[in-house]
């Protein structure tokens, strides 16, 4: 094909891709455009995940009727003039492009009123052109209609996610803003039903309520403020070190009001905690930073959601002693592990010993008829629901345990060398599969609790879960939604019988946001994955050496005891060739 210039109707759909991934970039950019116009209430309406519609309205400044077309060409905004405002920007947006790509992919209703303009105008655009222009009354803001977005592209169009999962990111999206502007009040409802509403009232921690719900929101730590003299203010919440998470997801940067994704900051946050943590577990945190606007460059990315910083190691130190410092003040009795789960169940006492052996063999203490079952198996007869599972050649030799390294890696000998396992991600695997095997019987062995416990959420988290109660039931879960983000807990699976609820709902949730179960793999597995990782026996964890010995015998019963059910391996083989080789005797 001969070089030729692209139309211009396929270059800003170009153009438009870089900015417009997927519904929540038109809220995000929507919102942006109603923050810089000084609004202080901005509603927010989702049809079919934003892919039907979506509707952002303010009561800010608006757009004087005769600069109306004008917002919807590139490169045009009233944030900046010369280059060198670029340096010092104070606004969200800046680059002018969001309209115009928005309309180039869709087909949007623009209607707005200034607020020293006696009447509004109305635009339609279909695919980024001007098909109607009206008076319009409405009071001064803006309300902009995006409609059948991609109608117009349709290779983007197919990589749209499930509603359930497209409305995730907005709600993502919207919960940001909503932390980072505590003094406005953002409402946001999907087809229909509002689904948050953050009170608009200057507290954060309010916000934080409405976000992660009473008990998080209660829990978290004010972030001290730091010296006076420094220009870097560092504000925001922790969590106490009894609080923390499976991931990184819930740690939340802003930088001068404007989300980021930061690999270092958000090490310094988690460096803050160090020793104060279990081993794989991360803190919350919602974290502002301000700096004067010329130490910081915004203009790294068409999503805007990466900034560069002139001193990015005064950035760091300043983030990492202000939680830190927050963390000696407020919570001063450093808690080395998770304290002992001391959630009611309806469990029977046995003793820790018992307790640990039991669940190394994948045996969590069961109501007392279940229990015996489980324990007169004799000890080389098939794991229950064995049968099921696919034989494999990969199963393990006899293998027997010489020691622990690290207190986390079991060494073991067999008739083809030396084994290095991973206890952790070995003890995933046994876990993996009899739950598995479990539910392939329909047998889910769950645990009730003493009291059926109401669990409040966040939005995100309800809404996930919401969408997934059947493949919870099958694993043992028995929770009913309980009104707005809350849920009644009935039952645990009798893996996870002793841990917090909500810990472990919000684990799985964080799994299946993360895309732990892509589009047609099974959702079951994915929750599975996530009560195995939580009941599974620590890396760090001292082990006895029949706790050792119980966890290996378990372990050979797998059909695939090579690798834990995220894929990785659980463990490393040394043959007796490669021993020698390496001795240089062979
Ligand atoms: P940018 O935000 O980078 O300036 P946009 O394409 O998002 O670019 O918006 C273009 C211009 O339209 C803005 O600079 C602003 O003047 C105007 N505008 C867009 N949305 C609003 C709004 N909700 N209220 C007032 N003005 C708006
Ligand atoms: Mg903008």
């Amino acid at each position: 094909m001969p070089i030729h210039v692209l139309s211009e109707q396929v270059a800003s759909q170009i153009a438009a891709g870089e900015v417009v991934e997927r519904p929540a970039s038109v809220v995000k950019e929507l919102v942006e455009n109603s923050i810089d116009a000084g609004a202080g209430d901005v509603r927010v309406e989702a049809r079919g995940g934003g892919k039907e519609l979506i509707r952002v309205v303010d009561d800010g400044c608006g757009v004087p009727a005769a600069e109306a077309e004008m917002a919807f060409q590139r490169h045009s905004t009233s944030k900046l003039s010369t280059a060198d405002d670029l340096s010092h920007i104070t606004t969200l947006g800046f680059r002018g492009e969001a309209l115009a790509s928005i309309a180039a992919v869709s087909r949007v209703t623009f209607i707005t009123r200034a607020v020293d303009e006696p009447v509004g105008v109305l635009l339609r655009l279909d695919g980024g052109k001007v098909v109607t222009r009206q008076e319009s009354g409405r009071p001064p803001g803006t309300a902009v209609t995006v409609e059948d977005l991609f109608f117009n592209v349709p290779a983007r169009r197919k990589f749209l996610r499930t509603d359930r999962t497209e409305r995730g990111h907005i709600d993502g999206w919207l919960t940001r803003y909503a932390m980072a502007y505590p003094d406005l009040r953002f409402t946001l409802s999907h087809d229909g039903k509002k689904s948050f509403q953050s009170p608009g009232n200057g507290k954060l921690r309010d916000v934080l309520v409405a976000v992660y719900g009473l008990e998080v929101g209660a829990a978290l730590l004010e972030i001290l403020p730091g010296e006076q003299e420094s220009s870097i203010r560092v504000s925001g919440f922790v969590s106490p070190p009894s609080l923390h998470r499976a991931n990184r997801a819930y740690i939340t940067l802003f930088v001068n009001g404007r989300w980021v994704q930061d690999v270092r900051l958000t090490y310094a946050i988690i460096q803050a905690y160090h020793t104060l943590l279990p081993g794989g577990r991360y803190p919350l945190g919602v974290v502002m930073v301000q700096l004067p606007p010329e130490e910081v460059d915004v203009n790294v990315h068409p999503a805007k959601a990466e900034v560069r910083f002139q001193d990015g190691d005064a950035v760091f130190r300043a983030v990492q002693r202000a939680v830190r410092g927050t963390l000696m003040e407020r919570a001063p009795v450093p808690l080395a592990a998770r304290p002992a789960t001391s959630w009611p169940t309806a469990a029977p006492i046995t003793s820790r010993r018992e307790e640990r052996l039991e669940r190394l063999a994948g045996l969590r203490p069961q109501p007392a008829g279940e229990q015996l079952r489980f324990e007169q198996r004799p000890a080389d007869a098939a794991a229950p629901g064995e049968s099921v599972l696919t034989p494999s050649s990969d199963r393990l030799p006899p293998l027997r345990v010489v020691g622990q390294v690290g207190a986390t890696y079991i060494i073991a000998e067999g008739p083809q060398g030396m084994y290095m396992i991973d206890q952790h991600a070995a003890h995933e695997r046994v876990l993996f599969e009899r739950l598995l095997a479990q539910r392939e019987r329909a047998a889910p062995t769950s645990q009730a609790l003493l009291e059926p416990q109401p669990v409040e959420l966040s939005p995100e988290t309800m809404g996930v879960l919401e969408e997934n109660l059947e493949p919870l039931a099958s694993l043992g879960f028995q929770v009913e939604p309980f009104g707005g983000t809350t849920l009644l807990v009935r039952a645990l699976p009798a893996l996870v019988a002793g841990e917090h609820p909500r810990e472990v709902l919000e684990d799985i949730a964080a799994a299946l946001l993360a895309g732990d179960a892509p589009l047609g793999a099974r959702v079951e597995d994915a929750v599975a994955r996530s009560v195995c990782k939580r009941a599974a026996i620590k890396a760090g964890q001292v082990m006895a050496r029949e706790e050792m010995e119980e966890l290996i015998r378990a372990l050979e019963r797998c059909a695939s005891p090579r690798t834990c059910p995220h894929g990785r391996p659980t463990m490393i083989h040394l043959s007796i060739e490669q021993l020698a080789r390496e001795f240089g005797r062979g």
